[in-house]
């Protein structure tokens, strides 16, 4: 198995490709020219292309590659300490994990944690081939910025797709009202039209028993719709996952948390494989569920006094991991768990050249082995990693 980087910006030929669009298509060969997917076709015949490299991955699956909506790139935690503050992400993390789109947020820490520093972080990650985005805030309410506002950070930043995570139902978050998440909304929706983006409402969603419902009590007293939120960490506790349940059979889409660990999953988490098979049986539909890794954020528990009991960190790789797990576990179909990181976390974002393997698509795409691990990744159309 090899991480180097053979040729940068190369022309490929992926022959024999188990195309998982993320829906199942078969055996295709898949034509990769200038970073994009050119084509996608049975037996392609295909001449004159210089320096064109050829791979054959010998009836193996081949999916998109990974969307993550909430990573925490230049690195989260801090609450207890400087001793528990996480590192940032490499880009070698995203070619181990089959991540080839990450969206950055800062989470509890924007007094330390600046938006200028994850701005060039995600910079950085773009020079070396990782799709890097980023959320404007974090948890706390008025919203911190980059330029002076929500809706010009939207406007005049191409890398910032939204804000988030804002912080609800937690002791860490600034309590915010449901008209003040309303007006919120609002900023984030204006700022993302003026720039043709989509615009994301990302919510952090805490262990406290309100839950979901200032987001319910917001949609229902103004002319703002579920779908403008995105809340995460559903699969925190029993309760939340019922409740999002109810949110997203209302037209939302909820996202769950895939870094967890045993001692979590003893206090209530939801391991997201059973998540997913759990919303998906309640009568979710499978476009509105996504998963994300949360990954470079500290994974706190915390006692009934607000007392910080241990901290872990969460794992890029915990996505192609639930995958994995779903596939094998729960007996959940290998396309449904790949739309939940692949096209349904493009479609929140707003990028439609990610998430999909069609002609014309950006050429990231992720090799899998029959056990569903991730083998290969190419980015922008350059091998990042591929098996031997
Ligand atoms: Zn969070």
């Amino acid at each position: 198995m090899t991480t180097s980087n053979p040729a940068p910006s190369s022309h490929l030929l992926l022959r024999n490709a188990h195309v998982f669009a993320p829906e199942d298509r078969g055996i295709q060969d898949i034509l990769v020219v200038g970073g994009r997917v050119l084509a996608i076709e049975e037996a392609l015949s295909v001449s004159g292309i210089p320096g064109l490299q050829e791979f054959d991955a010998q009836g193996q699956p081949v999916s998109p590659g990974l969307v993550d909506t909430l990573t925490h790139i230049t690195g989260g935690g801090g609450e207890g300490g400087y001793a528990t503050r996480m590192p940032a992400m490499p880009a070698e993390d995203a070619w181990a994990s089959g991540v080839t789109t990450v969206t950055g947020a800062l989470g509890t820490d924007a007094v330390q944690r600046t938006l200028p520093d994850m701005l060039a972080h995600a910079r950085h990650l773009a020079a070396l081939g990782v799709s890097a985005y980023l959320y404007s805030g974090n948890y706390h309410l008025p919203v911190r910025t980059l330029t002076g506002s929500v809706q010009s950070d939207l406007a005049y930043i191409p890398e910032i797709l939204g804000v988030g995570e804002v912080a609800i139902a937690d002791h860490r978050g600034s309590h915010p009202s449901a008209d003040e998440l309303a007006r919120l909304s609002a900023d984030v929706r204006v700022g993302a039209m003026l720039a043709g983006k989509k615009g994301v409402l990302s919510i952090h969603v805490g262990d406290h028993e309100a839950g979901l419902s200032v987001l319910f009590e917001a949609a229902e007293k103004h002319p703002v719709k579920l779908s403008h939120f995105y809340p995460t960490h559903i699969n925190r506790t029993r309760e939340l996952l019922a409740q999002g349940v109810r949110f997203a059979k209302r037209g939302g889409v909820i996202d769950f948390t895939a870094s967890t660990n045993e001692s979590l999953i003893a206090s209530g988490d939801v391991d997201s494989p059973e998540a997913v098979a759990s919303a998906l049986h309640a009568g979710v539909s499978r476009d509105n569920i996504t998963l994300s890794s949360d990954a470079y954020a500290s994974l706190p528990e915390f006692d009934s006094h607000g007392r910080l009991l241990r901290l872990d960190m969460g794992r890029l790789d915990s996505m192609a991991d639930a995958v994995r797990r779903g596939c094998e576990d729960h007996e959940q179909a290998f396309s449904t768990l790949l739309r939940t990181v692949t096209l349904n976390p493009a479609r929140v974002l707003g990028l439609s050249q990610k998430g999909q393997l069609v002609a014309g698509a950006d050429a990231d795409l992720v090799l899998w082995d029959e056990a569903h691990r991730v083998q290969g990744v190419i980015s922008q159309g350059v091998v990042r990693r591929w098996p031997e």
